[in-house]
């Protein structure tokens, strides 16, 4: 804490969206800005994420937040000196019915609008392109060429390495405890476990522990964690990039990627009530990769290589939080920022720090108009009144372990 104790902006939370966001406020000009970090930089969702890199998104904001983001990791080592480790690999989402047929022309219709390069593919286009998957298992589907993946770690060591190099200074194991604010309300320093830090501008990031962080500053936040497993199959040449390249199964909510010769799969279980992630659910992991098998059969039979289960994070209505901290009378706390990718923070995360930054130096952002995507969306049970992202994980519809959980969603709008 030697050093530390004025900045000109101070940033909570050391994962992808904060670790970001403290470099972009470094940029910006900011002399002094502290990051302070509960744990490890990266030690939350951030380097425990697949690595999904979508800008197929169901919304004009996913769609925007998306694109942003890969531009950001195309040209990431030019401007931070080291790359995430991204791949424009491509990325299908088949549809299975009708019905998914023409959501995802739509979709497609309102991406290309916004400048992404996607287009439909037939079923006969769909598998000379991925000769991995099962023939006439799907009814074609959309395809974006420059959909990729980063690799999580390599992500965690770019914003420290970027973030040390161009001095943020960086406090771990150093825990947000509350806001200090001034006679008007406005924030005047951050109370943290290493002690206070005098400031007039803070960003409030968290991942899954957002609720927890805001509740410490004073702010009610509609962010929720809930458990997402991972798996790796072990190699097999019919899982080559070439061979498989990115994919979702639009009914089941998995998706997956080459990685390591083999292939990775991601999913999370729309029955199960939301709450921190302790273990691998062995059961439900066993009934994806059957489906897994079924959709790429090259896996059928094929070990595992790696299995890991950690706690994303969520929001009910799966587009992200970008605004000012609300007090209990639903006030602004003058100078605390609110940032969470909901879920996404490989595929939004930079462009989500690059806002938060810039609502916190400038009140407004050039990257996205977000005047809708704040806290006031959200009423004290966190309902938003937002319609949800329909390309989302199938993530709970509350961040309160209530029983209602996303199974009245329906079948088909549940990928990432
Ligand atoms: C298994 C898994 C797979 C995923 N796959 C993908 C994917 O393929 N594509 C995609 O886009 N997204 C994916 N995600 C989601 C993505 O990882 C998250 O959205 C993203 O990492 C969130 O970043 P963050 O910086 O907001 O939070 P985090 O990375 O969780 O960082 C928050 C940090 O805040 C710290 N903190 C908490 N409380 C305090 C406090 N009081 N004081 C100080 N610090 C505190 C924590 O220690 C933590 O380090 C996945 C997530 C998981 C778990």
């Amino acid at each position: 804490m030697r050093g530390a104790e004025v900045a000109d902006a101070v940033v909570v939370g050391g994962g992808t969206v904060g670790g970001w966001c403290a470099w972009f406020l470094r940029r910006a000009g900011l002399a002094r800005v502290v990051l302070v970090e509960r744990a490890q930089l990266g030690k939350g969702a951030s380097s425990r994420a697949a690595g999904m890199v979508r800008a197929q998104g169901g919304t004009a904001w996913a769609v925007r937040l998306g694109m942003w983001s890969q531009d950001f990791y195309r040209t990431q080592r030019e401007r931070a000196g080291v790359d995430s480790g991204f791949v424009a690999l491509g990325y299908l989402m088949p549809a299975f019915s009708q019905a998914q047929v023409d959501q995802a022309k739509a979709r497609v219709a309102m991406q290309s609008g916004l400048g992404l390069d996607v287009s439909w593919l037939s079923v006969e286009e769909a598998d000379a392109l991925l000769p991995a998957m099962a023939p006439g298992r799907h009814l074609g589907g959309s395809y974006a060429p420059g959909d990729g993946y980063v690799d999580p770690a390599r992500n965690v060591a770019a914003y420290i390495a970027a973030c040390v190099r161009d001095g943020v200074v960086v406090l771990e194991r150093t825990e947000l405890l509350g806001l200090r604010r001034g006679t008007g309300g406005g924030v005047e320093g951050v109370e943290t476990s290493g002690g206070l830090i005098s400031t007039g501008r803070v960003v409030l990031t968290g991942g899954p522990e957002l609720a927890e962080v805001g509740a410490r500053a004073g702010t009610r936040v509609a962010v929720g964690g809930a458990r997402h497993q991972v798996a790796v199959t072990e190699p097999d040449p019919r899982l080559a990039p070439d061979q498989v390249k990115m994919a979702f199964d639009l009914s089941e909510g998995v998706y997956w990627r080459p990685e390591d010769g083999g292939l990775l799969f991601g999913m999370s279980n729309p029955f199960e009530p939301p709450g921190p992630a302790t273990e691998i659910d062995w059961s439900y992991l066993d009934k994806v990769r059957h489906r897994v098998a079924e959709l790429v059969p090259g896996t059928a039979g094929l070990g595992l290589r790696r299995v890991w289960a950690a706690t994303i994070d969520y929001t009910p209505d799966h587009l992200p939080i970008l605004g000012p901290a609300l007090d209990e009378g639903g006030a602004p706390i003058v100078g605390v920022t609110v940032a969470s990718a909901g879920g996404h923070g490989m595929m939004w995360g930079p462009a989500v720090a690059q806002i938060a930054a810039d609502l916190a130096t400038s009140g407004t952002s050039e990257v996205l108009d977000v005047s809708d995507l704040g806290l006031d969306r959200f009423d004290r049970d966190g309902r938003s009144r937002l319609v949800p992202d329909p390309i989302a994980l199938p993530f709970p519809s509350r961040t309160t372990a209530k029983p209602e959980v996303a199974a009245t969603r329906e079948k088909g709008t549940t990928q990432r």
